[in-house]
């Protein structure tokens, strides 16, 4: 079957051999004589399910023991509240925005905690990143958030920033939601990262959260039990029912990550994906991305054609191309390629192609 390419930013494509498998097994799991979603959370079934997908995904990311992997419900909004709920002691903690996530972010945290900003890059329309050896950081901070891959500015860390390195000892929380599995993780670096699923991992419903344990202890008393880190860390993820069938697909996708070669493979055929794409936007007069190129991110690709006025035409024949969902995001207009770990290489020469024939039409 030839599916079109889908470059939605979000829920977005899956790995086509992965649909396939959760069609087969859609009636009757591995002869239980139960779809997954019909299973009780805490039969030996689901609980094989859900052991494999911590496995998996504790080795495809190289997450080292000393940190808690949970499967969580809320999405990356809800851990906006979730972490300094967890995390603030109520006291002051630092934000560096960076697009229109961590914003969100800093907006939703404020209501639980004391909000600083260590840099804010909204004066260059979110297309930079400030150096972290220049960010403001406040004195001891209950955590310093950053989002390591924007979303909708298409900004990304190409490394993650060294807190003790700049003299503070406070723990980094990072929105890795939008390029997680993306590429490898440098967890000395990390305190706590969190991500929805509906990127790069599997179904809307999920969320990931990656905590090192020392900092489970911190949760405010208000703090309601489902969301409480060491709870749910306690309860192996099973404190409430987890979504399961979403857990069950991230599994399916852990699987097919680790028969693509696992992250680094990954991150080669990203990196190769990526150049391919912003190479074609660069050498185009029709075509533009405003990102500065030191922070482009390799998995959401924003561009703008200069005559805005061919964009309703430029969709529609995408569309008839079967290159499907590149509307940018409503608040900021243009287009937007979101090309994670399941689009593969073709689908991207298949949208240069297409930008090189539209221009030659309306160029
Ligand atoms: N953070 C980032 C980086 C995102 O891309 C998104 C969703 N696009 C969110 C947070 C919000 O996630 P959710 O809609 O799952 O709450």
């Amino acid at each position: 079957m030839n599916r079109p390419y889908n470059f939605s930013a979000g829920p977005a494509a899956m790995p086509e051999e992965v649909l396939a498998e959760a069609a087969a097994e859609m009636l009757d799991w591995h002869g239980s004589g139960m779809g997954v979603m019909e299973m009780s959370h805490r039969g030996k079934e689901f609980g094989q399910i859900a052991q494999e997908a911590e496995v998996d995904l504790r080795e495809l990311l190289a997450v080292p023991a000393h940190f808690k992997l949970l499967f969580m419900q809320g999405g990356g909004l809800a851990e906006n509240a979730i972490v300094p709920l967890n995390l603030s002691r109520g006291e002051a903690v630092d934000f560096v925005v960076s697009g229109s996530w961590s914003q969100k972010s800093a907006q939703e945290a404020a209501r639980y905690c004391t909000v600083r900003e260590a840099a804010n890059t909204q004066a260059s329309g979110f297309t930079t990143l400030v150096d972290p050896a220049s960010w403001q950081l406040s004195n001891k901070p209950a955590y310093v958030h950053i989002c390591s891959n924007e979303t909708i500015n298409g900004v990304e860390y190409q490394s993650l920033p060294d807190l003790k390195a700049l003299g503070c000892e406070a723990p980094l929380v990072v929105d890795f939601s939008s390029h997680v599995a993306s590429r490898p993780v440098d967890w000395s670096r990390v305190g706590l990262a969190f991500g929805g699923a509906q990127k790069n991992l599997g179904p809307a419903g999920l969320t990931l959260v990656v905590v090192r344990e020392d900092l489970l202890d911190r949760a405010l008393p208000i703090c309601p039990s489902a969301f409480c880190y060491k709870t749910v860390a306690e309860n192996n993820s099973m404190f409430n029912t987890p979504p399961t069938y979403a857990i069950y697909i991230a599994g399916l996708v852990f699987k097919w990550l680790k028969r693509q070669g696992g992250i680094a493979a990954m991150e080669a055929r990203n990196i190769a994906k990526a150049e391919l794409l912003y190479q074609a936007i660069d050498r185009s007069s029709l075509y533009t991305n405003r990102v500065d190129p030191s922070c482009r991110s390799r998995m959401n690709v924003p561009f703008y054609l200069r005559d805005e006025s061919l964009n309703e035409a430029f969709l529609a024949g995408a569309k008839e191309r079967g290159l499907l969902q590149l509307k940018g995001h409503k608040s900021v207009g243009g287009m937007r390629a979101s090309i994670y770990n399941a689009l593969p290489l073709e689908g991207v020469q298949a949208l240069v192609a297409y930008l090189r024939d539209f221009e030659a039409q309306h160029g």
